[in-house]
C-alpha cells in the first residue's frame, strides 16, 4: 500500500475518549433505533451531544437501554484497529454522506471490537475501557430530532 497515504485534516482537535464513545453511541443508534449516525454532533471533553431525527422521542426505557449497551462494550475492553479501503469500496459498506466532497481516496475505518465500523480520521482511544463509564445526562426531543447529551465518569 502507498506509504503517503492523504488523509483529509480534522476539522478539530477532540478529546480520544469522548470521540470514541460517539463512535459507540452512534454505531448503538443505528443497531438499536435503526436510524442513521448522528450528522449533528458536538463533542467536547466534559460534555457532548449528538443529534439524530427520528419520528418518535426516545423512552426513557430506550435511553437507559442505549446507555447500558454502550457501557456493555466499554467493559469488554474492545480494541479500537483501523484499516484503509479504497473509497470506492468504502462506499459499498458505509454511509459515506457524511464525508466532505473532497474525501480523499483511501479512507480509514475505524473498527471497535466487532461492535462497530465507520470511516474516521478522528483520534480514538485505544480499547474501550479507557473511554470510562457513560452516561446520558439529558435528553430532548424537538421539532423531530432526539438531541442525547451525554458525560463520560472515570470508573469508581
Ligand atoms: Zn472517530
Amino acid at each position: 500500500m502507498n506509504q503517503e497515504i492523504q488523509l483529509n485534516s480534522h476539522n478539530k482537535q477532540e478529546y480520544p475518549p469522548m470521540h470514541t464513545a460517539e463512535h459507540l453511541l452512534n454505531g448503538t443508534m443505528v443497531k438499536m433505533i435503526g436510524c442513521k449516525r448522528s450528522r449533528n454532533a458536538h463533542i467536547e471533553r466534559k460534555k457532548s451531544k449528538c443529534d439524530y431525527p427520528l419520528a418518535q422521542p426516545l423512552t426513557p426505557e430506550q435511553l437507559q437501554e442505549i446507555e447500558n449497551a454502550i457501557n456493555n462494550v466499554i467493559g469488554q475492553d474492545l480494541p479500537v484497529t483501523f484499516e484503509f479501503i479504497p473509497a470506492s469500496e468504502a462506499a459499498k459498506i458505509y454511509d459515506l454522506e457524511r464525508l466532505p466532497e473532497d474525501a480523499s481516496e483511501m479512507l480509514r475505518i475505524v473498527h471497535i471490537g466487532d461492535y462497530d465500523a465507520c470511516p474516521c480520521v478522528g483520534a480514538h482511544v485505544e480499547r474501550t475501557s479507557q473511554i470510562g463509564h457513560f452516561r446520558i445526562s439529558s435528553s430532548r426531543y424537538q421539532d423531530g430530532v432526539q438531541r442525547i447529551v451525554f458525560r463520560l465518569d472515570a470508573k469508581s
